[in-house]
């Protein structure tokens, strides 16, 4: 199989899985008991707390661990709207939100909160004067991406959360898909509360992680023992933690390497693709956008986009069209693309190549030589 849908998941890295592997043996412990082998697993959960820290430039005990990026972002949105002070407040988020940020800003506007969710323009870039102009006096709580899952392309953060601040609010960003490819600096942006998780990072699935700056409060979502700072009780994941920490320590020391490496490819993709197919266009932000991220659409062909996977399917290639999480929606128009603007015919249609670390050179080749081949079996474009 050649895998380009690296904004699923990642495969994971070989490192990671041997981080993990003692975990699942003789290091048994429970990071909470006193004896050697619940210190050796303390110690294993303390030390990836700094890596992931120090990928993000905050503190340790700033880093809660979850079982996803889903529970992070539900942890920030209902921990901080139900944490006292925002009954029934204004939030605002983004049109463009993954569900794991929509769906709990959806379930508070049934219960009563105002929300605003912000549209983008056709470059799928959240504008800093379009958040500006949404700020009311009961404003309390922000939450913004910093990267989109679906095109690809990186938000202003440091000006949105500059923005909310001014207004007096608490900024979250949802950060899953832009950890580890591209530097974050939560002391340089003041943001709040951030989610990442570990399995886009080529860490393992279900394990994720919220930072939640000094001094902000949470409401816990779930109540048990006083495990991470009792905002997330329940014993370790130790192995899924440990392997947590090896990600993001491997994707900071790589991550300048693995950009350029992914640029390249990528941009020889587009570049390849553009000259040899008449009808292709390219969505969201042409530069601004994560390192291996390739968004594109066939003119009159998108109803196409799900026989053009399959095809590459049986032939060995993974994509996918717009999201993994929307997948089970097949045939609804991508809420992304709609919220860009696009009608809801061509936002039925956006094809996302994902590269990852491990995507080599003559995979991206063959991938080119079968896109191409399989664009040309579609049916022909119909004018619109
Ligand atoms: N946010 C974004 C932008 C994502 O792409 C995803 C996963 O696809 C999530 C949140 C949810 O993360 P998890 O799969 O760890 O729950």
């Amino acid at each position: 199989m050649i895998y380009l849908d690296n904004a699923a998941t990642t495969p994971m890295d070989p490192r990671v899985r041997e981080s993990m592997l003692p975990f699942f043996g003789e290091r048994f412990g429970n990071p909470s008991s006193m004896h050697y082998a619940g210190r050796f697993a303390r110690s294993a959960v303390e030390n990836a707390r700094k890596d992931i820290a120090s990928l993000i430039v905050a503190q340790p005990e700033e880093i809660i661990f979850t079982a996803s990026g889903t529970e992070s972002a539900n942890l920030a949105i209902n921990g901080i709207v139900y944490s006292g002070k925002m009954e029934n407040c204004h939030i605002i988020t983004s049109a463009i939100e993954h569900p794991a940020v929509l769906e709990p800003c959806r379930e508070l506007l049934r219960r009563g909160f105002t929300v605003t969710f912000l549209p983008v323009g056709k470059d799928g870039i959240i504008e800093p004067e379009l958040l500006e102009n949404a700020m009311r006096p009961d404003t309390k709580f922000v939450s913004l991406m910093s990267a989109n899952n679906v095109t690809g392309v990186l938000q202003p953060v440091n000006e949105l959360c500059k923005i909310a601040h001014n207004h007096g609010a608490i900024f979250h960003t949802d950060a899953v898909q832009a950890a580890g490819k591209i530097p974050i600096n939560v002391s340089a942006s003041g943001v709040d509360l951030m989610t990442v998780s570990a399995h886009k990072l080529y860490g393992p699935q279900g394990m994720g992680a919220l930072f939640v700056r000094k001094g902000v409060t949470l409401k816990p979502l779930i109540h048990g023992g006083g495990q991470e700072r009792g905002l997330r009780p329940a014993t370790e994941n130790v192995a899924g933690i440990a392997g947590f920490g090896c990600a993001a320590a491997l994707a900071h020391k790589e991550m300048t390497q693995n950009a350029v490496h992914l640029v390249g490819l990528r941009e020889r993709i587009i570049n390849t693709l553009s000259q040899r197919i008449k009808n292709i266009y390219f969505i969201g932000d042409r530069y601004r956008r994560l390192p291996g991220h390739i968004c594109l659409g066939l003119t009159g062909q998108e109803g196409q986009a799900i026989t053009l996977l399959l095809a590459l399917d049986r032939q060995g290639f993974a994509l996918s069209s717009g999201s993994a999480c929307s997948s089970h929606n097949t045939g609804e128009p991508s809420h992304v693309l709609r919220a860009m603007g696009y009608d809801p015919v061509t936002a039925l249609g956006p094809v996302r190549i994902t590269l990852g670390r491990f995507t080599t050179s003559d995979e991206v080749d063959r991938f080119i030589a079968a896109f191409i081949k399989a664009v040309e079996a579609l049916k022909p474009a119909t004018l619109r």
